[in-house]
């Protein structure tokens, strides 16, 4: 038997500490079809990403291996990984802007938990083991029925396919296409890093959703216990009127209740097993089921749907919510301000990197007879998917350097890295003692041009004149 929701205690949980599975009652109405919609178009979007092509790559192409990560249709190097903070903190008051305003808006609509586990896996859920009701009675009933090994055995191996196809999507990304038809196709021994990649991916996605399912909103995920420092008393919610509810009780018994009747249909849809009327509560993924549930019992009563509706608490306690708030104007700047600056940064990202260091256990300098000599050690590399030649030279005030063999340049071929020694020369009547240089690193066609600072060493200049 289902365990009454409390404030006090999670419903996934019995009495003696075992794990309590719930079976959420399916409830179609507008905000679940609405959800549906665009829990599809995210399946279909990151289902798509790794077979379209922008510039000859994938979409989307983490591609480790060789340590360049493409990302429509632009490369990016190791060099420049530092672009992911402003992803990274960008992705974050995103979250904090959006939290703000509405809610937990983002667990109910596109987290990828909720989006697989409400929209892919109970339909299988459904199709196989039938509505709440029948999920709840093959629970209690023994394995040696038959028509429970049945039923969840084909569930297991629609979950098992569903999982395994999920994790070769999530490999595409850092694979492709391409490298992953092989490894498909192959033996398993054949690819044995990308079989454990896949085989571990599969599993993780097996276990969370046939068994660990709410609990990673409810244990693991650090969102839900940070709602109570993002959400205010104006943050749109899913929410429960109590003003109009209460109290709640059978029309037929007594006519002077509020509009909540206490159905429980509500309780009944909650995915995570909470009781809506109990106020907000880390639980609630802000999912609408409980919306729909309600408004389709007050619609068959006749009454104003809305009873269970999006509203914020200083909404449902009677007052006018607020959006233009100090949090939210901080966190919407703070995401503009991000947002400009990841811009300017990704627009100055350029097709080469060029690297200077002086190698490794070698003089700072040589003398010759009619020289003196610097050696540095060059590293080039050409993220561009053609190839490019490219030329260095050396500027400084005053002071004549030549680099050699730098006249016919150097061919790099596409996403690939040179690295090669670099000479320095410096006749002796034009040496006046050490000086900093610039080292131009340009391509053929004038479109890239980069810059290092070196510094030139050298022997005192008076001891080159005796
Ligand atoms: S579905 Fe609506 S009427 Fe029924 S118990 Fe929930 S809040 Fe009350
Ligand atoms: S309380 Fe309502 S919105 Fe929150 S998780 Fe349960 S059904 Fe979804």
């Amino acid at each position: 038997m289902r365990k009454k929701p409390t404030r006090e205690s999670v419903t996934t949980i019995a009495p003696d500490g075992a794990r309590h599975f719930l079976q959420p009652a399916i409830i179609f109405g507008p905000w679940w079809k609405a959800r549906r919609a665009v829990a599809w178009l995210l399946i279909a979007f990151f289902a798509a990403l790794p077979w379209i092509e922008i510039e000859g790559f994938p979409a989307v192409f983490l591609d480790i291996e060789h340590r360049h990560f493409h990302l429509f249709g632009t490369m990016l190097g190791l060099s420049e990984i530092w672009l992911l903070f402003f992803v990274i903190t960008g992705w974050g008051f995103l979250i904090f802007a959006t939290t703000a305003l509405l809610g937990r808006i983002w667990c109910g609509w596109t987290c990828p938990q909720t989006v697989y586990l409400e929209h892919v896996f109970r339909v299988v859920d459904r199709l196989f083991e039938g509505d709440h009701v029948s999920r709840a009675k093959i629970d209690a009933q023994p394995w040696s029925e038959p028509s429970k090994l049945l039923r969840r055995g084909g569930r297991f191996i629609a979950y098992l396919f569903l999982c395994w196809a999920v994790a070769h999507i999530f490999l595409a990304y850092f694979i492709s296409i391409p490298g992953l038809y092989p490894m498909i196709t192959d033996a398993p021994l054949a690819h044995p890093a990308a079989f454990v990649a896949m085989a571990v991916a599969t599993g993780v996605l097996f276990f969370n959703f046939w068994w660990f399912r709410e609990q990673l909103c409810l244990i693991i995920c650090p969102y839900g216990r940070l709602q109570s420092a993002l959400i205010d008393d104006d943050s749109v919610i899913v929410g429960y009127d109590e003003k109009r509810g209460e109290p709640r009780g059978k029309p037929a018994r007594d006519i002077s209740t509020g509009d909540c009747v206490d159905c429980r249909r509500c309780v009944q849809v909650c995915p995570t097993g909470i009781d809506i009327r109990q106020g907000l509560q880390m639980e609630c993924i802000a999912c609408t089921a409980c919306i729909d549930a309600c408004d389709d019992v007050m619609t068959k009563l006749k009454r104003p749907t809305g009873l269970v509706r999006y509203a914020s608490l200083r909404e449902l306690d009677g007052g006018q919510t607020r959006l233009l708030r100090p949090r939210t104007v901080l966190y919407a700047a703070l995401l503009v301000i991000g947002l400009i600056v990841a811009t300017v940064a990704a627009l100055r990202v350029q097709p080469a990197a060029f690297k200077l260091s002086r190698p490794p256990q070698t003089e700072l300098y040589a003398l010759s007879e009619t020289s003196v000599a610097n050696v540095f050690r060059a590293k080039i590399q050409n993220k561009d998917e053609i190839p490019r030649r490219f030329f260095i030279s050396a500027q400084s005030a005053g002071t004549k350097v030549t680099v050699l063999n730098q006249s016919a340049g150097m061919v790099i071929a596409p996403l690939t890295e040179l690295t090669l020694p670099l000479t320095l020369l410096v006749d002796r009547q034009d040496y006046r003692g050490e000086f900093n240089l610039i080292l131009r690193l340009r391509s053929e066609d004038g479109a890239i041009s980069l810059l290092q600072k070196a510094h030139f060493i050298g022997p005192d200049p008076r001891t080159l004149q005796k």
